[in-house]
């Protein structure tokens, strides 16, 4: 990886610190080599921080390192875009992005994943997740077949709201199933996106 640490007088190039899965911003500091040696030898994300003038290792203090995924210089070798797997909140507000902003992702489906893992450690009696998933997968299987039957019946119909109602059913107990399986959203958009290629 060519990078031009001259391009700026103090001698540090910009890195854009960014989540791994959730694609947010996570925070902005400053590498120089070292920093960025270290970075590539720990796995954890390190900084040359200007107010401390020392390397500075995110996380240091609080716990919440940045777990390093990947590493990539820009069109012109001048700024570094990091991508970290974020142990808690980044900022030192307590805030989980620098600009304030929570780490979740724009993608609703995504969040909703998220939301399902949460769910399934909570009672039975407390969630409607969780009382699936205790009944099992064979349970959450056929919850999707009935959503299924229920979506083609109001196919037949015209109520918009019915029918967009038992998509919105169907699609959810689709995530539920996938999830009690051991898969995700992504894995199956992974075979969608092999298959367009070919
Ligand atoms: P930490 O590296 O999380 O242990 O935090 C140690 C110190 O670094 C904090 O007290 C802040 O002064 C500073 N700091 C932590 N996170 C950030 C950040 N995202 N941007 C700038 N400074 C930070
Ligand atoms: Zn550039
Ligand atoms: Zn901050
Ligand atoms: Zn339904």
């Amino acid at each position: 990886m060519k990078i031009d640490f001259n391009k700026y007088a103090d001698g540090l190039v910009p890195a854009i610190v960014q989540d791994f899965n959730t694609g947010k911003v996570l925070m902005l500091g400053f590498m120089n080599p070292e920093a960025l040696a270290k970075t590539e030898q720990t796995g954890k994300v390190t900084f040359f921080s200007r107010s401390k003038q020392r390397l500075w290792t995110k996380g240091e203090e609080s716990g919440h390192f940045l777990e390093l995924k990947s590493l990539a210089v820009d069109c012109d070798h001048d700024t570094l875009l990091v991508k970290a797997h974020p142990r808690g909140p980044v900022c030192h507000t307590g805030a989980d992005t620098c600009w304030g902003e929570t780490n979740q992702p724009d993608n609703f489906l995504l969040y909703l994943e998220e939301i399902i893992r949460l769910r399934r450690q909570v009672a039975p009696q407390d969630s409607y997740v969780a009382s699936l998933f205790a009944k099992g997968i064979n349970k959450i299987a056929q919850k999707v077949g009935e959503e299924a039957v229920e979506l083609v019946i109001e196919a037949k119909d015209d109520n918009d709201e019915l029918f967009l109602g038992e998509a919105a059913d169907l699609l959810f107990h689709y995530l539920l199933l996938l999830n009690a399986k051991g898969f995700n959203l992504q894995n199956v958009l992974d075979i969608l996106q092999k298959r367009h290629t070919k």
